[in-house]
Order: structure tokens, then C-alpha cells, then sequence
């Protein structure tokens, strides 16, 4: 076997391994399964006592099955072999047990038979539940190899009715998988006529593409037969050559002969033997291990596209679902505060576009100057206050015991300052206007920051930062504009009052104009002179007004929002900024999940690229 192909098939087992490590806490994963089930294994299939848990371990080359007569293989054992540098040391490793590592493997079959045990009970029942053992070895091929209960005609002491059809339901779900290789064992003391193992092998697999005839006990058949008829394919042909056994004996066993020893014997056998010397080279465990590792080559060959495809499709799955739940969080303190930054910036970048356009919102600042603000100006009840009646009692008031001679000049300012105060109401109106509409866009933008969504600690206090920014801008506002209309009636525009005496005298006769001085006419043209200077101011708030709010409010909204945040942030430890970033442990517990998957697909396809260019 070619080392590239070593490694592909290696490839293959760690990708296996990691699927059925990460399977476990991911469930319902589709991509894995199906990558599972693109992957070749090696099941055996026969009958109780035919020998297959023998053959795997002459396959593995070290003694750590439970074997013997009776039921003893009562739950599926999927071992994985993986084929480690010349010169390291050799262990085993459960699945149930993470990070135990066995060296001594009388305790992996103890545990094998342990962990039976634990899901059946001392009992001769059978559970469809696998155990899942490593094998990590300078010795093996890489190869993933699995150990089934054997199949049996009828139940025994312990057992329910239903084992014999249970059994056989089980073997079959795992060999009738077309990415299964099946190992047929039968004993070749007897008659292969009655095989368990043929018999379903050829259910699941018609065509024999991926069904390995294995004659075992050949040392035990009765003296003077032979079973050149099978191995030569001539009792049942199958697509592939039958390979002849010699495991140890019981009696081997119990007397604690080694595999090394097992396997010279085995050799010598076929290699003496006047039967089947002249198959010797094509006879043993060694020679079907090197079969075996043949077929998966050409096998896994044939899926190197699919395989390919799917762990691309995987990737890019989990690309986006790592998309979707956001990058890890970085671990030291300077990384993290850049992260709150960044997350702090996408939000402001959002905030702005809602003013700036492209996101709806900020046309509404504009909607309180062109409408809410000229209709509440429109609205201010001037009409009330410069009534004739009104201006009579205000002027008179303001000349107190002498009626002013040419203008009421007091009348006159006071009528005027009276009309400014009605600005304050709108004025400030426009400033809580802009200040809610401010504030909704900030709901809005931290709701429409995806990065955000994962930090619900870090989006309240970027929303309680802004909605308190958002308040000082306010109040600096509110300021600006009473000041705006307290500076109005501060001091009147002097020029237009210069006019109002000339269009008194422009009323032609002096002396009817002084006739008229107390009379109706006289205070309704004071009132609309007045009214048309308020007029003219309400022009000019009009347009300082939106200034001063933009100025104030929106500018800096869009300037220093987040200013004072950031100040504080700076001032920050590690832990604090690590409290700003938690989320929600079960999100964190599913990314490290998605990243592991991710690492190993990608190591995987890697792995896959550099070993199909090399070919
Ligand atoms: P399984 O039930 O199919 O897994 O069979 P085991 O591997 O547990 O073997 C059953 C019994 O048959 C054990 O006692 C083995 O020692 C014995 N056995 C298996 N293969 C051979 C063989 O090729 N020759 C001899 N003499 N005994 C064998
Ligand atoms: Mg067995």
C-alpha cells in the first residue's frame, strides 16, 4: 500500500473518530452521518463461535478482544486503528473514557467486557449500543474494523425469544450499508452450506462487490478433508478470493500463547501444510489485513470526490453558521476592548447611516422643521394677545397716569415681549421632538447591529451611554433655543420702529391722526404693527431654530455619541471588559462545537488536497 494511500485511509479514520467524538455532543448533525456513511468500515459478519472476534485481533496483531465460547461479543465494538511512527508507544483509548490511556491491554478487553456489562447486565442479553475503542499502533494498518455479536438459531438460557431475530437486525444495520465491507466468517469445520455468514452477506451484497469470504478453524476440520473447494471458489464464488484462517485454539488461549507466536504458527501452518501450500502466499491475518487495506484504498479512491464534496459543503455550512453566532472572544484584555470598540463602531456606523440616509429615520428630524415647528408657530394664539381689547389694556397699563403723547413706546415694548414668550413653547417643543426621534433611532440601530446581538450586557450599556449622551444634548438644546428667543425680545430691531412714526404721519392730516390717538383705529394699527414685527421674528426662529437643534442635538449625536463610553471604557480592567462581553453559555458551548467541526474539516480537506494532487 502506498504511503499516500496510508495516509488518506488515516485521514478517513481520524475524520471517523472525530465525527463519532463530536456526533456525540452535536446530534442530529446531517452532514456528519452522511459523512459517516461515506467513509468505508470493515464489519464482520458469522455465526456465534465462527471465530471473528479472533480474526479481528490476528487483523490488530494484539490480544484485547473478549473471545470464547458462548455469546461473549454482546454489544457492536467499533475499533479504529490507527497506524502511528515505528518506535512510539502502542494504546488504547475508549470513547466512554476520554483521556485514559490504555497500555496494557488484558485491562482494555477487562474494560470491553466492563462496559458490556454496565449497558446489559451480567447477563447473556445483547444491547445494539456500540462501544468505541482506538487503537493507536506502530503495528497496524489504518483501518476501522467492526466487532458484531455473532449470529445464533435459537435463544438459551437468559435470552429473550426475540435475540436470534434481534441479532440478526443488528448485524444488518451495520453491513447492509453500502459503505460496509463485509468480513463472511465461517468455520471451516462446517459445512459451508449452512454459513450464517454467507447467507446474509449475500442478503445485503448479491453481487459480492465488498463481501470477503473468511474460512476459519481450518486446523480443526476432521482429518483427511480439506477445504480447497471454498478457498478456491469453487463451493460459492464470490467476487473476491476466499482467505483461509488458523486462529488460535482455546486451549492456545488459555495458555496465554502470544500473537507473535499465533501468527509464526499460522504461517508455518499454510506454509507445511500438503493441502494448501501452494496458496500459502495468499492464506492468513496477515494476508487478509493487506486485502483489506487494498479494497478500502479502491474504495475510498472512488468517494475521494464525494467525500470531498461533502466536507466542502460542511465547511461552508459551518462558515455561516459561525457567521451567524460571531467569532470567539478574543482572551487578553487589549483584544477585547478592541472588540467592544469594533462592536461600538458597527453601531455607530449603522446610527449615522439612519441620519445621514440610506436608513429611514433622520428624515423625520426634518419633518419637525418643515411641519411640526412652522404649524406650532402658526398655531400660537397671537391673535388673543394683540386683540384690540388686549393692546388697549396693555398700552393703557404701561402709560400708567399719562397717556403717551406721539407712540406708546412702553405699550408697545411690552405687548412685543408678551408675543416673544409664546415662542419658548414650540421652540422647545422642536427640541424634545428631535431628542425622541434621536432616541428611537438609537433603539433602532442597536436592534439592526447583528454583532451586537450576542452581548445583550454590552448593547444595554451602549444604550444607556447614548440614551444619556442623547439627554445632555437635550438639555444643551433646550438652552440654545430659549436663549434664541430670549435674545429676540432683548433687544427690537431697531429700524423697524424708525418706519412706524412716518406711516403715522403718512395717514395725511396731523390733526385727524391726533383725534384718532384714543381711538379704536389707533390701537388696532398698534396691535398689527406689533403683529408684524412677531411676524418677522417668527421668520427668523424658524430658520435659527432647526440651526440651533442641529447644532446641538443632531451634530452631535452624530459626533460624540458614544464619547463619554468610550472614556470609561478605557478606564476598564480585563474582567470588566470580559462582563460586557458575556453571552449566553449555551451560544459559546455551540461555537466551540462549530469551530472544533470546522478545524477538522478543514485540516481534513487539506489532508485530501495534498494526498489526491500526489497520486
Ligand atoms: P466469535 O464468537 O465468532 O467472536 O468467536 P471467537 O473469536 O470468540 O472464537 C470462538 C472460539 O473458537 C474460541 O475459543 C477460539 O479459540 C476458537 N477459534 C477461533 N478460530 C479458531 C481457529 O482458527 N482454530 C482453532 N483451533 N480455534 C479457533
Ligand atoms: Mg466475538
Amino acid at each position: 500500500m502506498t504511503t499516500t494511500m496510508e495516509s488518506l485511509i488515516g485521514l478517513v479514520n481520524r475524520i471517523q473518530r472525530a465525527c463519532t467524538v463530536l456526533g456525540d455532543y452535536g446530534g442530529g448533525d446531517n452532514t456528519l452521518s452522511s459523512l459517516w456513511e461515506a467513509l468505508p468500515s470493515v464489519a464482520v459478519v458469522g455465526g456465534q463461535s465462527s471465530g471473528k472476534s479472533s480474526v479481528l485481533e490476528s487483523i490488530v496483531g494484539r490480544d484485547f478482544l473478549p473471545r470464547g465460547s458462548g455469546i461473549v461479543t454482546r454489544r457492536p465494538l467499533v475499533l479504529q486503528l490507527h497506524k502511528t511512527d515505528d518506535g512510539s508507544q502502542e494504546y488504547a483509548e475508549f470513547l466512554h473514557l476520554p483521556r485514559r490511556k490504555f497500555t496494557d491491554f488484558s485491562l482494555v478487553r477487562k474494560e470491553i467486557q466492563d462496559e458490556t456489562d454496565r449497558m446489559t447486565g451480567k447477563t447473556k442479553q445483547i444491547s445494539p449500543v456500540p462501544i468505541h475503542l482506538s487503537i493507536y499502533s506502530p503495528n497496524v494498518v489504518n483501518l476501522t474494523l467492526i466487532d458484531l455479536p455473532g449470529l445464533t438459531k435459537v435463544a438459551v438460557e437468559g435470552q429473550p425469544e426475540s435475540i436470534v431475530e434481534d441479532i440478526e437486525s443488528m448485524v444488518r444495520s451495520y453491513v447492509e450499508k453500502p459503505n460496509s465491507i463485509i468480513l463472511a466468517i465461517s468455520p471451516a469445520n462446517q459445512d459451508i452450506a449452512t454459513s450464517d455468514a454467507i447467507k446474509l452477506s449475500r442478503e445485503v451484497d448479491p453481487s459480492g462487490d465488498r463481501t470477503f469470504g473468511v474460512l476459519t478453524k481450518l486446523d480443526l476440520m476432521d482429518k483427511g478433508t480439506n477445504a480447497l473447494d471454498v478457498l478456491e471458489g469453487r463451493s460459492y464464488r464470490l467476487q473476491h478470493p476466499w482467505v483461509g484462517i488458523v486462529n488460535r485454539s482455546q486451549a492456545d488461549i488459555n495458555k496465554n500463547v502470544d500473537m507473535i507466536v499465533a501468527r509464526r504458527k499460522e504461517r508455518e501452518y499454510f506454509a507445511t501444510s500438503p493441502d494448501y501450500g501452494h496458496l500459502s502466499s495468499k492464506m492468513g491475518s496477515e494476508y487478509l489485513a493487506k486485502l483489506l487495506s487494498k479494497q478500502l484504498e479502491s474504495v475510498i479512491r472512488a468517494r475521494i470526490p464525494s467525500i470531498t464534496s461533502l466536507i466542502n459543503k460542511s465547511i461552508d455550512e459551518l462558515e455561516s453558521e459561525m457567521d451567524h453566532l460571531g467569532r470567539p472572544i478574543a482572551v487578553d484584555a487589549g483584544a477585547q476592548l478592541y472588540t467592544i470598540l469594533e462592536l461600538c463602531r458597527a453601531f455607530e456606523r449603522i446610527f449615522k447611516e439612519h441620519l445621514d440616509g440610506g436608513r429611514a429615520g433622520g428624515d423625520r428630524i426634518y419633518g419637525v422643521f418643515d411641519n411640526q415647528l412652522p404649524a406650532a408657530l402658526r398655531k400660537l394664539p397671537f391673535d388673543r394677545h394683540l386683540s384690540l381689547q388686549n393692546v388697549k389694556k396693555v398700552v393703557s397699563e404701561a402709560d400708567g397716569y399719562q397717556p403717551h403723547l406721539i407712540a406708546p413706546e412702553q405699550g408697545y415694548r411690552r405687548l412685543i415681549e408678551g408675543a416673544l414668550n409664546y415662542f419658548r413653547g414650540p421652540s422647545e417643543a422642536s427640541v424634545d421632538a428631535v431628542h425622541f426621534v434621536l432616541k428611537e433611532l438609537v433603539r433602532k440601530s442597536l436592534g439592526e447591529t447583528q454583532e451586537l446581538k450576542r452581548f445583550p450586557t454590552l448593547q444595554a450599556e451602549i444604550a444607556a451611554a447614548a440614551n444619556g449622551a442623547l439627554e445632555r444634548f437635550r438639555e444643551d438644546g433646550r438652552k440654545t433655543v430659549v436663549r434664541l428667543v430670549d435674545m429676540e425680545s432683548s433687544y427690537l430691531t431697531v429700524d423697524f420702529f424708525r418706519r412706524l412714526p412716518q406711516e403715522v404721519e403718512k395717514g395725511g392730516n396731523p390733526a385727524a391722526s391726533t383725534t384718532d390717538r384714543y381711538a379704536e383705529g389707533h390701537f388696532r394699527r398698534i396691535g398689527s404693527n406689533v403683529s408684524s414685527y412677531v411676524g418677522m421674528v417668527s421668520e427668523t426662529l424658524k430658520n435659527t431654530i432647526p440651526k440651533a437643534v442641529v447644532y446641538c442635538q443632531v451634530r452631535e449625536a452624530k459626533q460624540s455619541l458614544l464619547n463619554n463610553f468610550y472614556i470609561q471604557i478605557g478606564k476598564k480592567e480585563g474582567k470588566q471588559l470580559l462582563q460586557l462581553l458575556d453571552e449566553d453559555p449555551a451560544l459559546m458551548e455551540r461555537r466551540q462545537q462549530c469551530a472544533k467541526r470546522l478545524e477538522l474539516y478543514k485540516a481534513a480537506r487539506d489532508e485530501i488536497d495534498s494526498v489526491s494532487w500526489a497520486r
